[in-house]
Order: structure tokens, then sequence, then C-alpha cells
């Protein structure tokens, strides 16, 4: 089976430099799904989970938004933020996601709506992951 080599990194660090067979990421325009072989682009992401195949293996990656490139060999990930599901703290995760839910419901002229909404996002998203 041929693979890809799949390259995420972060402010931190690289994450995870591996060869998969399949990469399958939530571009702003939807879910792709990419082989070896796939044509060159380069695509924003969404706050999202990252798929990685191999076998009957699947990893998952909790990304917070970034970027993709992809070239047929090889598939490269910048994001603010990428965990692996091991490596997601669930209660951490819980607590961002009831403070934002807390500050999307006051009533207050001073609360950052977009930042808490997105706040929420990375924190679903990484319970998602994380399970
Ligand atoms: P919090 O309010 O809990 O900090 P956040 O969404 O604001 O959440 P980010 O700014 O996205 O956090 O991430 C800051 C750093 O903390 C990144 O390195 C990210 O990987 C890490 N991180 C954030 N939340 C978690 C979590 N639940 N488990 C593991 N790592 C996390």
């Amino acid at each position: 089976m041929r693979t890809l080599e799949v390259s995420v990194v972060t402010p931190g660090g690289p994450v995870l430099e591996e060869s998969f067979e399949m990469v399958v990421c939530k571009a702003e325009t939807g879910e792709i799904g990419i082989l070896p072989g796939h044509i060159p682009l380069v695509s924003p992401l969404q706050i999202s989970a990252v798929r990685l195949k191999k076998g009957n293996d699947t990893k998952y990656l909790a990304i917070s938004g970034g970027f993709m490139e992809v070239q047929p060999e090889k598939v490269t990930i910048l994001a603010q933020s990428a965990e692996t599901a091991s490596d997601i703290d669930v209660q951490r995760a819980n607590q961002a996601k009831e403070r934002a839910e807390r500050r999307l419901q006051a009533k207050q002229d001073n609360i950052d709506k977009t930042r808490a909404e997105l706040a929420l996002k990375r924190a679903i998203n990484r319970l998602d992951v994380g399970k």
C-alpha cells in the first residue's frame, strides 16, 4: 500500500511525523480525503479532527485551524495547536467548554463573543477527539 508522509507542526514543535495511507481533513470548504499522488494544494483548515489511516488503524488529532500543504507524497499541517487523543486533558477541555458557554450566556457588552465561540469550538473538538 502506498503511503504519504504526514508532518504536523505547531509553535511548540513537531507533534507527529509518520506515514499513513490516507489523511482526512476539514478544509474551509468541507472535508477532503487525501491519498498518495494527490495534486498539490494549500488550504486553510477548520477547528476539527484530522483522521490518519493506516491499515485497520485510525489515529485522530484535534487541531485548532491552521493550514495544510499537500504534495503527492507529503502532507504538512501547520496549526496553532494539535493534540493526539491520548494527549488531551478531558477535564481541562470540559472546563474550557463550561467557561466559554458561561461567557456566551452572559448578557454583558464587554464579552468578546467571537473569541468565546472559538474557545467553545476548540473545547468541543478536543472532547470529541479525546473520547
Ligand atoms: P484553555 O482555555 O484550556 O487554555 P484553549 O482552547 O484556550 O484552552 P489553546 O490556546 O488552544 O487552549 O491551547 C494552548 C496550549 O494548550 C496548546 O499547546 C494546546 O495544545 C494545549 N491545550 C489546550 N487545551 C488542552 C487540553 N484539553 N488537553 C491538552 N492540551 C491542551
